[in-house]
């Protein structure tokens, strides 16, 4: 195969939900770009980032996508259809230092379901663990709320990097491995997993959909 941006075997591609502040921007920018961004502008429309990282042997495109408002990003942009919206993996994100971050993930969470098909991993992430001073969740009570709802569980932080590879490298396994035991149908035009891309020039297949539009405005 040759090198370049088509030396990957699979696009895995991420949501990243949560209350405004609790830091998706930061970790974004932080996996993708190994850095942390401490004045992230507010997201506006919609942000977006890849990396491709080794999962099993395999390269894979980590594709991460951060909507302003999940319901208007799957409202108003026609390029980023129903089926490829509804089936990617979801990070959840709360603020371990703000309460009514956390308070939110039960709606965040049927949100996500929404959203994504029932194989889909979904990985909650209680950001700013460097705060700890400021704590106001206790691991705990959100690793038994990962629990009851059958979610992967870590806290990281955006700012020092700590577990960001981590929460990635964590659901990327999990997604290789529904697919290695055929509880993830690649054939589905919803399963949020696409195979390599097209070699330059060659058209759209069937099935496939369409690439996302950088920098969606609406
Ligand atoms: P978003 O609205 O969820 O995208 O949040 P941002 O990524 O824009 O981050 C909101 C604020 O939290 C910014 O001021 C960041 O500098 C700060 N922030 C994000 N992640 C961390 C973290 O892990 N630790 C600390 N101390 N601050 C963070
Ligand atoms: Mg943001």
């Amino acid at each position: 195969m040759s090198a370049g941006p088509y030396n990957y075997s699979y696009i895995f591609k991420y949501i990243i939900i949560g209350d405004m502040g609790v830091g998706k921007s930061c970790l974004l920018h932080q996996f993708t770009e190994k850095k942390f961004m401490a004045d992230c502008p507010h997201t506006i429309g919609v942000e977006f980032g890849t990396r491709i990282i080794e999962v099993a042997g395999r390269k894979i495109s980590h594709k991460l996508v951060e909507p302003q408002q999940v319901r208007r990003f799957r409202a108003c942009d026609s390029s980023f259809p129903t089926t490829e919206v509804a089936s990617l993996s979801a990070l959840l994100v709360y603020d371990i230092t703000r309460r009514s971050t956390y308070n939110h993930l039960s709606s965040w969470l049927s949100d996500a379901r929404n959203l994504t098909n029932p194989n889909t991993v979904i990985f909650l992430i209680g950001n700013k663990s460097d705060l700890e001073a400021q704590r106001d969740v206790t691991y705990e009570e959100a690793k038994q709320f990962a629990e009851e709802n059958e979610l992967l569980f870590i806290e990281a932080s955006a700012k020092t990097g700590d577990n960001v590879e981590d929460a990635f490298l964590e659901t990327a396994k999990k997604i290789y491995q529904n697919i290695q035991d055929g509880s993830l149908d690649l054939n589905a035009a919803e399963s949020g997993v696409q195979h390599k891309p097209l070699q330059p020039g060659r058209s759209q297949p069937p099935n496939q959909p369409n690439p996302t539009k950088e920098g969606c405005a609406c």
